[in-house]
């Protein structure tokens, strides 16, 4: 049904009611409704509900089980009874337990109410009122009387008879001037009108072979169910509408990418692909062949890819993502890699041009950091095609950079990147009707079919399996009081000559988690923890600190020692978060793990494990731990698989944090709800790749209905406008 504003998308048939002169259609305007004044009127277009139709899609947010209620002339003494009438009398008992009292009667007979300790009762309950009250009955002398009853007041007007039999009272999303008793009665009063005028965009078969009721009927189920099957029912149909709408939004995008825009096609033989492996140090594992198969075969389409590559923390995505650029390279092309922070940037740098030492090819570093000569240099041979590719930051999507010709790009840790920044990235070529081949990597594994919700629009590859050789990785949680303990531990794998990274508290930044750090963020933080670790439990250790306000060449020197051994603990932000690669560090010690989320303590935790030695991850736990954080903590010990972390992560935060509250349009649903919906997606996702492989722009007569849903609900947000 319509959200937003407009009016909706049915078909304007008019049905007139017996003896009723003026016929409704489902833009009839609120105001034409019986029992609609004006001032309700009002209330109704403030929530946007503006006709007919609007009235109908106001879904109840729950429902009530609503007891049936007796006369109480008819109730026994010792049953739950729920009974109705006039408050007659009421007072306030001083002597012995202070109570507020209050005697009810219907027509049938008088029942007292005494509730304990509650006087402020009398404030809102006076003879006069009508109420309805649930509880244990009870004998008081001669009388009858409930004690502490449930209650709630009867608004004037809003009266309904009382129901025989216990029902699910719809409870709608309401305000002061529209309650929800008076949606539950407008919508009575014209359901029945109403549900006729509504026309189903899904084929009858369609829906059946699907078991869902037709759109009518989960309207009627949803505002008057007899049964929590009817409720779910209804549901079913209407979230599975939803995604069904999107998926075929994105699949309609899809479909017309795919015809009007092209990539170029990159060349691939096995003289190419012996070329590209023998830059590779190691044998690569199953999982790292399954992603480059399903890759090169993507990069050889004159269509351009669109794929989301998600391996967990230290899978090897890295390897992939070279293949990738080495396939462009051979045909004369270039590649771009953009990662989300300068030190991964670096990072990617120093080990992809480790790899191609001797190569012909030429090999750029692009950060914010690039300035002067330097970078007048870089964009000149990015833009003449002399240099073959390109490792950086966001500094990659300036206006000044431009490619002679691009042919791949990588987005590593696309959770740090917007939808709209990709689209950037792509934006990069001379040619306006040519795009590079998008490859969009992520570190946090993010649930499949959430994957698919969120970047309907990609592909999906899964890198499963870690390199061979690497132990696991132990996982403890310590309270702060221990901390003395940890860093005693910390000294003895030292001594030993293993490595250490130390992530401090990082107070403030759990507003947004999935952010980079900023430069500011933490700085001090790491510095007061270095200092007290070199004066204290770790003295005589060669201890340095990382962090965002450190410049370019500093950070690089911290890493560089570290990596060579001449450092023995690296304190640290969450800089160090993602990507970092020493094989030697063993022991990671996260402080103030409770502020983490999930996804961040596994990316964090990766950073160890990398070698052959057994790693330890210890988990600071500290007084003032934020409300979840135990059930994080617990689910991070228990498991090092990133996959069945992020199912967890998303269990117990829901889709809108997962991806960090800042990246908008990314839960474009108002009724799906994640995980629970996870196979309705599927269902949606099939049903839709199918419709519009038959159908692509949704053009013949049967499909004007969900046609015009679809634009109206995703038209913009998706840029159907041009495909149409
Ligand atoms: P991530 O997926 O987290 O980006 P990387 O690409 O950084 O992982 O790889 C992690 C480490 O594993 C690197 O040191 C890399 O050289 C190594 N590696 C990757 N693939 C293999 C493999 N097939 N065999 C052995 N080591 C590998
Ligand atoms: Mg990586």
């Amino acid at each position: 049904m319509p959200e937003g504003s407009n009016p909706p998308a049915y078909s304007l048939r008019p049905m007139s009611a017996p003896g009723d002169a003026s016929p409704w259609t489902l833009t009839t305007p609120v105001e034409e409704l019986p029992g609609v004044t004006e001032l309700r009127a009002a209330a109704l277009r403030r929530m946007d509900i503006r006709c007919l139709a609007h009235v109908i899609a106001h879904l109840p947010s729950r429902h009530q089980l609503e007891e049936a209620e007796s006369p109480i002339g008819d109730i026994r003494i010792g049953n739950l009874v729920t009974v109705r009438g006039e408050i007659t009398d009421t007072r306030i008992v001083r002597t012995g337990r202070q109570r507020f009292e209050a005697a009810l009667l219907d027509e049938t007979g008088r029942i007292d109410l005494c509730w304990f300790n509650m006087t402020f009762l009398q404030e809102r309950i006076h003879p006069g009122m009508r109420l309805r009250v649930q509880g244990k009955v009870n004998r008081r002398g001669p009388r009858i009387q409930i004690i502490n009853p449930r209650w709630e007041s009867i608004p004037e007007g809003s009266e309904g008879p009382a129901p025989r039999e216990s029902r699910l009272r719809p409870i709608y999303p309401a305000t002061e001037d529209m309650p929800s008793w008076a949606f539950e009665r407008l919508i009575h009063s014209v359901i029945d009108r109403a549900l006729p005028l509504i026309d189903d965009h899904l084929p009858d078969a369609f829906r059946r072979d699907r078991a869902m009721p037709s759109l009518a009927g989960a309207y009627r189920l949803m505002h008057e169910p007899t049964t929590q099957e009817d409720i779910a029912d209804a549901k079913r149909r209407l979230v599975y509408d939803e995604l069904l709408l999107f998926q075929l939004g994105v699949h309609m995008k899809r479909a017309y990418v795919r015809r009007s825009l092209h990539a170029p096609p990159l060349k691939w033989n096995e003289a190419i692909d012996a070329h590209i492996r023998a830059r590779i140090p190691f044998t690569l594992t199953p999982g790292q062949e399954q992603v480059i198969r399903e890759t090169s075969a993507d990069l050889q389409q004159p269509s351009p890819a669109n794929r989301l590559i998600q391996g967990d923390v230290g899978s090897g995505k890295t390897v992939v993502a070279l293949y990738a650029m080495l396939m462009a390279a051979a045909s004369r092309h270039q590649a771009a890699l953009m990662a989300p922070t300068e030190l991964l940037a670096e990072q990617h740098h120093e080990s992809i041009s480790h790899l191609l030492k001797g190569s012909s090819l030429l090999i750029a570093l692009l950060t914010g950091s690039s300035t002067g000569i330097d970078r007048e240099r870089i964009l000149k041979g990015i833009a003449s095609g002399d240099i073959d590719l390109v490792i950086g930051t966001h500094a990659l999507l300036t206006e000044s950079v431009s490619f002679q010709s691009l042919a791949v790009a990588i987005i590593d840790e696309q959770h740090r990147f917007g939808v709209h920044q990709r689209a950037r990235l792509r934006e990069k070529t001379a040619d306006e009707h040519s795009i590079p081949h998008t490859l969009v990597m992520t570190a946090t594994p993010i649930p499949r079919t959430l994957a698919m919700t969120i970047f309907g629009d990609l592909d999906v590859s899964t890198l499963r399996g870690l390199p061979p050789g690497r132990p696991p990785i132990a996982t403890r949680i310590m309270p702060i009081e221990r901390i003395d303990e940890v860093y005693a531990f910390v000294r003895t794998r030292l001594d030993r000559g293993e490595q250490a990274y130390i992530v401090a508290a990082n107070i403030g930044e759990d507003e947004a988690p999935f952010l980079p750090p900023s430069a500011e963020q933490g700085t001090r933080d790491v510095q007061s923890l270095l200092n007290n670790l070199r004066e204290g439990t770790l003295k005589g250790k060669r201890l340095e600190a990382i962090h965002g306000r450190l410049s370019r060449d500093a950070r690089e020197r911290v890493m560089q020692r570290f990596r060579a051994g001449t450092i023995d603990a690296l304190v640290a932000t969450t800089l160090i978060e993602v990507g970092v690669d020493v094989a030697n560090a063993t022991i990671i010690v996260i402080e103030g793990a409770d502020r983490f989320g999930l996804a961040q303590l596994h990316q964090l935790r990766g950073r160890v494990g990398r070698g052959t030695r057994h790693s330890v991850c210890i988990l600071i736990s500290g007084n003032h731990a934020p409300t979840g954080s135990a059930a994080r903590l617990e689910a991070i010990a228990a498991t090092t698989d990133g996959f069945a972390l992020a199912e967890k992560d998303l269990e117990l935060r829901g889709p809108g944090d997962f991806i960090g509250a800042r990246q908008a349009g990314a839960a474009p649903f108002q009724l799906a709800e994640f995980p629970k919906d996870m196979d309705l997606l599927l269902l949606a996702r099939r049903d839709a790749e199918m419709w519009i492989a038959s159908s692509p722009l949704l053009a013949a007569e049967s499909e004007r209905l969900i046609r015009s849903r679809l634009m109206k609900s995703h038209g913009e947000s998706l840029g159907l406008v041009d495909v149409a």
